[in-house]
């Protein structure tokens, strides 16, 4: 192979191929009903995206809407604690307290582009509802959003919240009640209004486009960690980029731009629940086997006849079955070291960064710092640490744990 094919390949290694595949993972396994839709969007997505018009949009609903770019802080209490320079990426402070807004004003966008008229979402713990609930607001777009009616029970104030925002809470009372069956519901409303309807996926899952769509949404959190970090210490590449990975939206943007860097080291922490061998985990990577979930084959937490294993973390949004299918290949690859965190450790942490650096973080975001006792630095280690969100949603959670 010639050196440019070779430097190609090199590029090509962690991103999705035609097909819509990373390695062996991804793909789009879907039912035929839903082919129109799927095709749709996939021939349309890589064009519309990177058009000056879409861009100059999407960059100014970041800026003005969102709050982009989010800072990067020095934690200097914290960097003294783990004798490391540890950086914060701050998407806790993003319109609505969390990363996932960059991801829903960039399919909104896109909705309007193609024509749509009606946004329908799933959600679990109600964050990724709120996300949409809140851009269809900003355009005036209908929007539903379906979710387990246990769901709607424990996550009460969620529902309210989209309900504020003029959004549909529709309950989903088949199954168990939770997440997988509200995912069904929206697929079926999906089949049945293909043309008037747009679907926005919330993290890096669900068939091919939209891992490698919501991907790139979020990958302006890494294109900002390269500026800022340049400019704080004359040098883009940081030793290490740690995130907490549910689905894997938040890691795969913060890791997006670091992928073809191999000397940054990549760091995802997964939810160990009570303990990966407790039974009640949701440590995809540890406990999973390849296997079809969501419209993509991935790594899931499965029987040894296929059935889905319920997950459980002490935090809603790390508590999937499965990991997006960029992850799975990055697992398999070794280009990214998974760890994970127990309920107790992650809340721990989460109670440390409180008290050292005034920040009480989201529980999913508080097991990303888990890692800085599991990693062995050393003082001119640069560390990045994506703090995914706030911990606002989660304050019941931080009460009833009690411990601080
Ligand atoms: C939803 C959520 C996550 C998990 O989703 P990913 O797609 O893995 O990023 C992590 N942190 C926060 C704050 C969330 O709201």
């Amino acid at each position: 192979m010639d050196q440019e094919n070779q430097y190609l390949e090199d590029k090509m290694k962690y991103s999705v191929d035609k097909k819509g595949y990373y390695g062996q993972f991804g793909g789009a396994y879907i039912p035929e009903m839903l082919y129109p839709n799927i095709e749709e969007l996939r021939e349309n997505y890589l064009q519309i995206v990177e058009e000056p018009g879409f861009q100059s949009q999407f960059r100014k609903l970041l800026k003005d809407y969102v709050g982009r770019p989010t800072p990067l802080f020095l934690a200097e209490r914290l960097s003294e604690t783990y004798g490391a320079r540890i950086y914060l990426k701050r998407e806790d402070l993003c319109h609505t307290g969390a990363h996932k807004i960059n991801n829903t004003i960039g399919q909104i966008i896109l909705a309007k582009k193609l024509g749509k008229q009606r946004i329908i979402a799933e959600t679990g713990a109600g964050q990724h509802g709120v996300a949409t609930a809140t851009v269809c607001a900003l355009v005036g777009m209908e929007c539903i959003v379906y979710m387990g009616s246990v769901d709607m029970e424990r996550q009460k104030p969620n529902v309210e919240r989209m309900r504020i925002l003029g959004a549909q809470v529709v309950p989903a009372t088949s199954g168990s009640q939770t997440l997988k069956d509200a995912t069904n519901e929206a697929m079926r409303h999906w089949i049945n209004n293909p043309t008037d309807t747009h679907y926005i996926i919330g993290s890096v899952v669900g068939p091919h486009p939209y891992p490698d769509m919501v991907a790139r949404f979020q990958s302006v959190i890494s294109e900002e960690i390269k500026l800022q970090l340049k400019e704080a210490t004359g040098e883009e590449y940081p030793g290490y980029v740690l995130a907490c990975v549910g689905g894997g939206s938040n890691a795969a943007g913060a890791f997006y731009h670091f992928l073809d860097h191999e000397a940054v080291k990549l760091v995802a922490v997964e939810a160990a629940g009570r303990g990966v061998d407790s039974g009640e985990s949701a440590a995809t990577t540890v406990l999973g086997r390849p296997g079809v979930l969501h419209g993509s084959k991935t790594l899931l937490m499965q029987t040894t006849d296929g059935q889905v294993v319920e997950p459980y973390s002490i935090s809603a949004g790390l508590d999937y079955p499965g990991i997006g299918p960029i992850h799975a290949h990055l697992f398999d690859t070794g280009r990214v070291s998974f760890l994970n965190a127990t309920d107790e450790e992650a809340m721990n942490a989460g109670i440390e960064l409180s008290r050292l650096e005034g920040i009480i973080p989201a529980i999913e975001s508080a097991h990303a710092f888990v890692a800085l006792q599991k990693l062995g630095l050393s003082p001119n280690d640069v560390v990045v640490i994506n703090l995914s969100g706030r911990g606002d949603k989660d304050l019941e959670t931080y009460i009833k744990w009690g411990k601080y």
